[in-house]
């Protein structure tokens, strides 16, 4: 797939500045588990410009993430917001004076991704949970453990 994300060196230096507006499919992000998938177009905004010996980036994307609720793992729609994004390239780093921020990008919207969703930021079937834990967090700690698998260690169970 050739890539929407490539800044021409040469053309930055007749002007001074690249505005950066893309509407791109999601597979770039190229993740696709059970409990995380991106849907809808991703939406780039920036600008690059060239500043003494670096190329400078600016962005800000928005893409929706598909996550899997913590607690009855239905798939819950979720925007992830990448803000304010700067990132300097020193421009004998860039080869053949096109950069490709591709996976800079990915990795940036990635990383803003949250771990854990709850449907309607607290799912109505956390009151089915509670029923299934006899003592609070004690009787949690001792069946993680055994398990060595913490699916439910970051929840606050009230
Ligand atoms: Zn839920």
């Amino acid at each position: 797939m050739e890539s929407p994300f490539k800044i021409f060196v040469d053309r930055l230096k007749k002007e001074d500045r690249l505005e950066i507006h893309e509407v791109v499919s999601p597979d770039f992000l190229d993740v696709h588990e059970e409990d995380l998938s991106f849907q809808n177009k991703v939406i780039v905004d920036g600008e690059a410009y060239l500043a003494h010996d670096e190329l400078i980036l600016h962005l800000a994307a928005e893409a929706e993430a598909l996550i899997a609720c913590a607690i009855c793992n239905e798939r819950v729609p979720t925007k992830v917001h990448l803000e304010a994004f700067y990132h300097a390239e020193p421009l004998k780093q860039i080869k053949g004076a096109v950069f490709d921020y591709q996976e800079l990008l990915r990795e940036s919207i990635l990383l803003e991704t949250p771990e854990f969703v709850e449907c309607e930021g607290k799912c109505p079937k956390r009151k089915n949970l509670k029923k299934y834990l006899k003592s609070e967090e004690s009787s949690l700690e001792k069946t993680s453990d055994a398990e060595g698998y913490k699916p439910f260690s970051d929840l606050e169970l009230n």
